[in-house]
């Protein structure tokens, strides 16, 4: 993957730390009889199930200091398009930024629906959010009651590579931010909370909520390199290959419900799922890259 070199990279669309930076949606009731969602949308990394030292990523109970989010603010500020093709969290907001774009432009073509902006915040620790305490041993997730993304830098090395075996190329990092954005977009739709009505199993509303999201990230991975950037004609992303697209299928299967239980207890139990498994993690995913069609993720009538 590359981002082009030259133009302005909009950096407003992330944060350092990002406690007290939510919509302000409250937490608790509901509105005219609609529930609110408010439990987050994880990654799928349950750290229980790994039995790993949930410290590992600079979590263990400590609130996000003001001093590590005023470090990712700056680096945040710093960050330019040509320094993204090099570094973690400037990756992170040129990704932001160019999934906003496909999004903005694919959601009312498709679906005659207005785009509105999610949020990235980047931490390290714990975070407070619309959707209670956020921790980082939680791995990245998307809370739908305030419409942020929260991640740590350090999950991509520490974890989905480190621990997990996945691939910590910039486009795999790149596939889990597009993977939470597409949560952000299932929130949108009135999907989202299909996950929390049916939360386990094999083919449950979670597992479908969440391959929907990695057919979401492929619709991305589709129009990354097509879809103009703001207030020019050029694209973020002047490239995406094969061999990007392999090391984000490699990590799409690292993250499978089999695989993560194999690790851990070496038992496989689908009726446990929450995510799905590696192949269908990775159909779904290359399922929404080849068709680049919403339609085409219809997870929910689909066999799964
Ligand atoms: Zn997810």
């Amino acid at each position: 993957m590359t981002f082009r070199r030259q133009g302005n990279l909009d950096t407003s669309g992330v944060s350092g730390g990002g406690g007290g930076r939510g919509r302000g949606v409250a937490v608790g009731g509901g509105v005219g009889g609609i529930v609110v969602v408010l439990i987050a949308v994880m990654f799928g990394i349950n750290p229980s199930e790994l039995g790993v030292n949930t410290g590992a990523l600079g979590g263990g109970g400590n609130m996000g200091t003001d001093a590590s989010a005023q470090q990712f603010q700056e680096q945040i500020d710093s960050c330019t398009l040509e320094v993204a093709n090099t570094d973690t969290v400037c990756r992170i907001v040129a990704t932001t930024e160019s999934i906003e774009d496909v999004w903005t432009a694919q959601l009312p073509e498709q679906t005659g629906m207005r785009y509105e902006q999610a949020h990235t915040n980047l931490f390290s620790g714990q975070i407070s959010t619309g959707c209670g305490t956020g921790d980082s041993a939680m791995g990245p997730f998307y809370c739908p009651a305030d419409n942020n993304v929260y991640l740590d830098p350090e999950f991509f090395d520490q974890v989905l590579a480190g621990q997990l075996g996945g691939s910590n190329a910039p486009a795999s990092q790149m596939y889990v931010v597009a993977h939470e954005f597409g949560h952000h977009v299932q929130t949108l739709l009135g999907d989202i909370q299909r996950s929390q009505q049916d939360p386990q199993g094999e083919s449950s509303g979670a597992v479908r909520v969440e391959l929907q999201a990695d057919c979401y990230a492929g619709i991305w991975a589709h129009y990354a390199t097509t879809t103009a950037a703001p207030g020019g004609d050029l694209p973020l992303l002047e490239s995406l290959t094969e061999s990007d697209i392999d090391e984000i299928v490699r990590s799409a299967e690292a993250i499978g419900d089999d695989h993560i239980q194999s690790l851990g207890s070496g038992r496989v139990d689908p009726s446990s799922w929450t995510h799905g498994s590696s192949d269908m993690r990775r159909t779904w995913f290359v399922n929404g890259y080849r068709n680049g069609s919403v339609d085409s993720c219809n997870t929910f009538d689909a066999q799964i």
